[in-house]
């Protein structure tokens, strides 16, 4: 029978000043990313902030003002997108409506060529990759948004490319389909091995899937890293702004010491006190603490003003004394621990969970 597909040898991606200008709009602004071999790397950044742009240069189908772009060792600017045995799966799917399941995953293959016989081999070995064995002949228009988005990632390596590029693939599927696709496309990627470029702009998603996260603003890379590090040590405000949730709370600096609210914060050694730092609160780093001092533990007084149970935890809102409202989540607990709405307490912030951002 029809073996799935095996793992294929895959490319590094080198991007070095890559550069596209609408109008006076940077899309790109001088990009700089290097994609590991056989890496899962996820570009998130808000509507707008240049990801389809920088996915469509590595396609080669915008071609960029400036910059470099390498497949292992081979610069590949100017070769043509069918050239670049690039793998893509588009936002819209982009399937052909009037044709088969088969004959849109046959499509890249007829492109090149092949052999009938051999068309009809891959397409079958692809479909079992993405669980679609015994599909081809339906119409596409008789499949669900699963389906069709399972077609799609076919067609995209029925020929087996080294390189797979993604944009927000799941975008149109509903929560429960979407998270379960998540992990399924994660256990491809782990299964096939290329190098995979995959755009999001849903931070949940990349953090799930990603070995690394690029993260776009403005046509700028803002951070490049693990998800553990860009969510636990954002380089600047707008990472930690847009990874999470997080309150800041503006941050007086005065030679190597930084207060905030009126007290001196205790902060993890490496810090850097910059001019224009915030301190920023993630709700589950926060707890409630007796009332008295601890050591290596940052502390915050305040009222509460609602707690809200949904579910899996319990979110507590809570007002600073200049009004600050900063949100607290903790796991479900039984109501006698909860202090109620209106009660004075005191939040603690560990030591190390203390983190300073600033602008840039
Ligand atoms: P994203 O995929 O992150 O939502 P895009 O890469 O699609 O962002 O767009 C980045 C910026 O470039 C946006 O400001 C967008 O309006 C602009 N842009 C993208 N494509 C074109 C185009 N063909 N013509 C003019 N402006 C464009
Ligand atoms: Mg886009």
């Amino acid at each position: 029978m029809n073996e799935p597909i095996q793992k294929a040898a895959s490319l590094p991606i080198t991007i070095t000043g890559m550069t596209k200008v609408y109008g006076k709009a940077y899309a790109l602004d001088h990009i700089d990313l290097s994609v590991r071999s056989g890496e899962f790397l996820t570009l998130l950044g808000p509507s707008g902030s240049g990801k389809t742009t920088l996915l469509m240069t590595i396609a080669g189908f915008t071609r960029p003002d400036s910059g470099s772009l390498k497949f292992g060792e081979t610069e590949v600017i100017c070769t043509p997108p069918h050239k670049r045995e690039v793998g893509m799966v588009f936002q819209s799917y982009a399937l052909f409506p009037h044709m088969t399941v088969a004959g849109n995953i046959a499509f890249p293959l007829s492109l090149r060529r092949l052999p009938r016989d051999e068309i009809a081999q891959r397409v079958e070995r692809a479909l079992e990759t993405v669980q679609l064995g015994g599909y081809g002949e339906r119409g596409i228009a008789q499949l669900s948004g699963g389906q069709r988005q399972r077609v799609a990632l076919a067609r995209a390596i029925v020929f087996e490319p080294r390189i797979l590029l993604m944009d927000e693939p799941l975008s149109a599927l509903d929560k429960k389909l979407r998270e379960h696709m998540q992990i399924e496309l994660r256990h491809l990627h782990d299964k096939l091995g290329m190098t995979t470029v995959y755009v999001t702009h849903d931070q949940r998603e990349a953090l799930t899937m990603s070995d690394r996260i690029a993260v776009i603003n403005q046509g700028r890379l803002m951070q490049l890293g693990e998800p553990k590090a860009l969510y636990e040590r954002p380089a600047n405000r707008f990472v930690a702004d847009f990874i999470g949730d997080s309150t800041f709370l503006p941050v007086e600096n005065s030679g190597s010491q930084a207060r905030c609210h009126g007290r001196l914060l205790d902060l993890p050694t490496d810090t850097a006190i910059r001019a224009n730092s915030y301190l920023m609160l993630r709700p589950e780093k926060l707890q409630l603490l007796a009332g008295e001092a601890q050591a290596g533990m940052n502390m915050f007084m305040g009222t509460i003003q609602s707690i809200v149970y949904q579910g899996d935890s319990v979110l507590t809102q809570i007002a600073l004394a200049d009004g600050q409202l900063i949100n607290m989540r903790s796991a479900t607990q039984s109501d006698a621990l909860t202090p109620a709405v209106g009660s004075a307490i005191t939040l603690g912030l560990a030591r190390e969970d203390t983190v300073l951002v600033s602008d840039e």
